[in-house]
């Protein structure tokens, strides 16, 4: 028996291992891809490292054979070829598919490699077993045996490499792993090869001529190398769009994103100024349909109401999925308010059929807000913000309805924003009080002060008491806000008699809402008794809509507090709707004439006359009266020839903090002021 010689082609072996590595790195990649990829997209990803890998595996055996050269004629066996190449991408297929598909534990590990290590090293026999020659192939049994644990253990490493690279590593360190993934695929191969002896009995052997490969094979060969190449050029072709369809998709629901919105609308809007209307969509109480139904039912609500979007959005329109529960519908073309209106409440009504997504069918509403360009904006951002403030204003007016922008809503945004800010600007010691004397005119003394909030935020900047105190009625922050107003005013007061200052007595501001509560005339009585002060020092102001409001009721809390000996003065008297018959029954102290009234009062005859007849009357009911934002001397020569008792207003004094008053009036008087 002679034992055929065997050469390896050294150029050829190279090649195989730098076919290895590239392979190797190509499948490391389209393992990231498995992962990153949505579901569809994930099985795709699979078959390809699958096919990568066992073809990487497949080409560098087979290459590996034909760098062989053996001195006997010999031909391949075609089919075997084929068959260890199926069988290749079959086994790495397996792999991929216990790697992704079962639970990872040691044993899961463990068993797929032997189970895919021997596939591999049966296909690299059956390679093998594909070059047919008059030689007797021989195996030698430890060297087989060895080569299958070779081929596990390459397994075993495979598997740990795909299972640690799932996420993107840098560049060398995926060339390390490639390099790796390659030295085990090679040495699969030299194992196996290894393992085998070709003899040939001496009668046969005639020269020793050698023979290299037929032509075909080493195309053959060549072609899974093609393979490889066209996955390394479609793969990195594939990132590009792949990344570009992330930008611009929402991976949920495959809809397009907000940046495809963005595009769209901008597209028409920036610098075209073509007419588009705008409407972003909310699932109401999505939060609770999530932790009633599970966040798995909540995503599958989200996939079908974005189905139904698509569905019902016009030809040439847009809908997107802007963030979790929030979509958008965009429409291009110039539509009234009304137009667009009925186009939305016709279309809409695909979204208000049940869902049947929970097990029995669910219905849920959903608000929407809708701007129209280029009238509420001419770019994607105003687009946008303005439809956000529709959409607010929809959910905080009871949801469920399709809302059209108004400037209105930004009003309410700034409510909202305050509303938010006070429970801190209290904390913060934001709020002070200014105080605006009032001028006795029968003494020229500035003998009372009415206090005014003043509240300087670090955020909103300064904020009229005008703007916020109405707000802070409407959410009930009004209660501990007078509270305080009623304290600090105190405390000032306190102050002032106790250095016998000019200054006799305090007028508080109190809003409807905490006037008619039963709280104030308690609150009152404590914090007097916490300062220390008696009652005459204080005086309420309260308006004449808080009284017809609850009037019976109203009575009642003045009673109470006439009781306490906290006298009361209507403020802002002749804006309201002044019905002389309840200002009969009033048991209050004094009447404050609004400034509208004294504007004109001396340079027009009539409204002279109108402030003569209420100075008259509140004469008549027994009540003093107090002129509001008198601002010119003439005014106050009038009021005062007309018998008014005091004046208030900036020809007297803005109102000021605390500290100046106290030095301003603690000498002075201001009779002079009086004199024609
Ligand atoms: P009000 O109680 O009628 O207060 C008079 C308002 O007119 C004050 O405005 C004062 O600064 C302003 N004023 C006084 N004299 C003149 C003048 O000669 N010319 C002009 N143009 N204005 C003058 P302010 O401080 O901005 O307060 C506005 C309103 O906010 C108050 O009207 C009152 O209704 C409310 N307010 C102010 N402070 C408080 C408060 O502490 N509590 C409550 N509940 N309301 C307050
Ligand atoms: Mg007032
Ligand atoms: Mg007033």
């Amino acid at each position: 028996m002679i034992n055929l010689l065997e050469f390896n082609n050294a150029g050829i072996t190279a090649i195989s291992v730098l076919i290895a590595v590239i392979g190797s790195f190509v499948t490391l990649t389209m393992n990231e891809r498995i992962v990153h990829s949505v579901q569809t997209k994930m099985n795709m990803w699979l078959k390809a490292a699958s096919l990568s890998l066992g073809l990487t595996a497949w080409t560098v055996h087979f290459i590996g054979i034909t760098s062989l050269t053996l001195s006997v004629s010999f031909t391949y066996n075609i089919s075997f070829i084929f068959i260890s190449m199926i069988l290749a991408v079959l086994t790495a297929y397996l792999a991929f598919t216990a790697l992704y598909k079962l639970k990872k534990h040691w044993w899961t590990f463990t068993a797929t490699s032997v189970l895919t290590g021997s596939g591999m090293a049966v296909m690299l026999y059956i390679g093998i077993m594909a070059l047919q020659t008059d030689a007797q192939a021989q195996y030698n049994s430890s060297a087989t045996l060895f080569s299958f644990l070779i081929a596990i253990s390459s397994f075993f490493i495979l598997l740990q490499l795909f299972s640690r690279f799932m996420y993107k590593r840098s560049f060398l360190l995926k060339l390390l792993a490639a390099l790796l993934m390659a030295t085990a695929i090679v040495s699969m191969h030299y194992s196996s090869v290894k393992s085998v002896f070709f003899h040939l009995p001496e009668s046969v052997f005639t020269s020793s001529h050698f023979v290299t490969m037929p032509n075909f094979i080493i195309l053959l060969v060549l072609l899974p190398i093609g393979i490889i190449f066209l996955f390394m050029v479609a793969l990195s072709s594939l990132d590009r769009k792949t990344a570009l369809h992330l930008a611009y998709t929402d991976d949920l629901t495959n809809l397009p994103n907000r940046r495809s919105l963005e595009q769209f609308i901008q597209a028409r809007t920036t610098p075209l100024n073509l007419p588009i209307a705008v409407a972003i969509i909310d699932i109401d109480n999505f939060k609770w349909i999530n932790e009633t139904y599970g966040y798995e039912s909540g995503n599958q609500l989200i996939i079908e109401f974005s189905r139904r979007l698509k569905q019902l959005t016009p030809q040439f329109g847009l809908a997107a999925r802007i963030e979790g529960n929030k979509f958008a519908l965009a429409v291009p073309g110039t539509f009234s308010c009304k137009e667009i209106q009925d186009l939305l409440s016709a279309r809409f009504l695909l979204l208000k059929s049940s869902f049947p997504i929970f097990g029995e069918p669910l219905h849920i509403t959903f608000s929407a807000g809708v701007v129209l360009a280029p009238e509420h904006g001419s770019n994607f951002n105003d687009l946008i913000l303005n439809a956000e403030r529709a959409l607010r204003h929809v959910k905080h007016s009871g949801k469920n309805e399709v809302i059209l922008y108004n400037t209105h809503f930004h009003d309410q945004d700034l409510e909202r924003q305050l509303a938010m800010s006070f429970q801190k600007a209290l904390e913060n010691q934001e709020f002070y009080l200014c105080y605006q004397p009032k001028l006795n005119l029968h003494t020229g003394l500035a003998d009372s002060v009415e206090a005014l909030i003043r509240w300087e935020s670090p955020v909103h900047g300064f904020v009229s008491p005008a703007i916020f105190i109405p707000i802070a009625e409407k959410n009930g922050f009004i209660f501990d806000l007078t509270k305080w107003i009623l304290d600090e005013a105190c405390r000032q007061m306190k102050q002032w008699e106790s250095k016998n200052h000019t200054i006799k007595r305090v007028a508080i501001n109190i809003s409807a809402p905490m006037f008619l509560s039963d709280r104030l005339t308690q609150t009152v009585k404590q914090t007097l008794k916490r300062h220390g002060l008696s009652a005459h020092h204080v005086e309420l102001e309260i308006t004449e809509t808080s009284i017809m409001e609850q009037f019976s009721n109203a009575l009642s809390v003045i009673d109470e507090l006439k009781k306490e000996g906290i006298s009361l003065s209507l403020d802002d008297f002749g804006t309201g709707v002044s019905s002389l018959t309840y200002l009969k029954r009033l048991p209050i102290d004094q009447l404050k004439i609004d400034k509208s009234f004294i504007d004109d009062v001396h340079i027009s005859a009539e409204a002279k006359a109108l402030v003569e007849m209420i100075i008259q009357l509140a004469k008549l009911f027994g009540l003093t009266v107090t002129a509001e934002g008198v601002e010119k001397e003439e005014q106050l020569h009038i009021l005062n020839n007309l018998g008014c008792d005091s004046i208030q207003g900036y020809f007297i004094s803005r109102p000021e903090r605390a500290s100046v008053l106290s030095e301003r009036y603690e000498q002075e008087t201001i009779t002079d002021v009086l004199t024609p």
